[in-house]
């Protein structure tokens, strides 16, 4: 599989090269050159997988061996990605029509473990033709950062750091990379999610600094992170066509509700529909940040700044991947229009929906879930012919504080959070200056 800068000024990348650059040396994001189509018979066929298999599958046929010398062969291929991804993710039927995708069964307990984990499989397993250690360096606005973390973590000639605005995420979001030590570094920038990512920006887009410390990304702009998201979506359908008889063919049958914030999840569901995902339409729900809800609504995207809510996850307010999703529809609005739709859901709605979901039918959603559940909800009201399907992006208990006054009641703490909660927290404060993470980066 080759990769296009969304700028259109970078020579095609391999994906390796794309894994480790992160960024296209133009400044754009790498994209798929073309998305392979799954035939009528392999589409048959996924539908009968289980995951990981499913996985393994799709991985196999985008990373196929063909012009990339570095391509895996199927065994290793298929070594990684389960590996990577061996967690389960089931597919919780919640009412009629309705359906939650757990994508939280990782070790950090949010979907980012499986962008994280298979891009660290990758990454170890292609470093060997390398040379000098490697610096992975990601912005996080809360969950990224622990996913990265765990995911690197003992991995030999990396290190990871961690850059995520100090006081903007929560305290058991900050312990899952902070009290890892070893090869990763939490740093605290005195400022909001925006500023991290451009401070990174700004150390990518800087040569010297990228080549003195074999600099790469791992935020959602990777592909390595990029590609497995498509996976799930795969998924969901499989085990939706199984289990509730929907027409696997029926191309307005389902709706994936997407909890957004930077905008990678949904870029891959996308990318899974243009690979032949035979369901077609999304609901890109987001909190008060809602730049591309407004920007499907009016055609005029403009970036804020980030506003405070309770699903801190999704506080964006100039998410990269639009760029790529734009890029993936040729710039055409009213195609996107076609399978997109946007709705933002407030922070009092996400409370309540919260409280309501959990009275109903005993199910407690986190924030970030509950902003989509909520979307989700309102979307099929208009449409009976709809199922639903809200991909739950984190585990409740990640954020207890928002969640146990709603409900008034604490929720049991699962083992992996345990574990992280008990060490002892190690943070590098920052001003949100680019100069001053020039200096931590080449101090090592
Ligand atoms: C990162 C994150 C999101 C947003 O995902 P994007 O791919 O950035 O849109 C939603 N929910 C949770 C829990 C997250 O960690």
């Amino acid at each position: 599989m080759e990769f296009l800068s969304t700028r259109g000024t970078a020579p095609i990348a391999t994906f390796t090269e794309a894994l480790f650059r992160g960024l296209a040396p133009d400044g754009g994001l790498y994209v798929p050159r073309t998305l392979p189509t799954l035939s009528p018979v392999e589409l048959a066929a996924l539908a009968e997988e289980a995951w990981p298999d499913v996985a393994s599958s799709l991985a196999a046929h985008l990373l196929a061996p063909s012009e990339d010398r570095t391509s895996l062969d199927r065994s290793s291929l298929d070594r990684l990605v389960r590996s990577a991804l061996d967690f389960p993710v089931p597919l919780v039927r919640i009412r009629d029509r309705l359906f939650v995708l757990e994508l939280f069964h990782g070790p950090t307990l949010a979907f980012k473990d499986v962008g994280a984990r298979f891009m660290a499989r990758f990454m170890g397993h292609f470093r060997r033709e390398q040379d000098a250690p490697l610096t992975v360096l990601t912005a996080t606005s809360g969950d990224t950062g622990g996913a990265v973390a765990q995911a690197f973590l003992g991995l030999p000639g990396v290190r990871a750091v961690v850059l995520f605005p100090d006081g903007k995420v929560t305290p058991r979001q900050e312990r899952q990379f902070s009290t890892l030590g070893a090869n990763v570094r939490a740093v605290a920038v005195r400022g909001d999610f925006d500023d991290c990512q451009r401070l990174a920006k700004a150390a990518f887009r800087d040569r010297e600094l990228r080549e003195a410390t074999a600099l790469t990304s791992a935020n959602s702009i990777n592909v390595g992170r990029l590609l497995p998201q498509s996976f799930y979506y795969f998924h969901a359908w499989a085990q939706l066509s199984r289990s509730a008889g929907v027409q696997a063919t029926d191309a307005q049958a389902i709706l994936f509700s997407v909890p957004s914030g930077n905008f990678g999840n949904l870029a891959a569901g996308l990318m899974a529909k243009a690979m032949g995902l035979p369901t077609s339409r999304f609901l890109a729900a987001t909190n008060a940040n809602d730049g591309v809800p407004e920007y499907l609504r009016t055609g005029r995207f403009t970036p804020a700044p980030s506003i405070r809510t309770s699903s801190t996850a999704m506080d964006v307010g100039d998410p990269s991947n639009l760029e790529r999703i734009l890029h993936l529809y040729g710039g055409d609005l009213g195609r996107l229009r076609g399978d997109v739709r946007g709705r933002s859901v407030s922070d009092q709605e996400t409370l309540n929906c919260i409280r309501r979901v959990f009275h109903e039918t005993g199910y407690v959603l986190d924030p970030h879930s509950a902003v989509g559940f909520a979307a989700l909800e309102a979307e099929l009201v208009l449409r009976p012919e709809v199922t639903g399907i809200l991909l739950a992006t984190a585990h409740p208990a990640k954020f207890a504080e928002v969640v146990e006054p709603v409900l008034g009641r604490s929720l049991p703490i699962p083992p992996e959070l345990a574990r992280c909660l008990e060490g002892e927290r190690k943070v590098i404060p920052l001003d949100p200056d680019s100069e001053a993470l020039r200096e931590l980066l080449l101090a090592g």
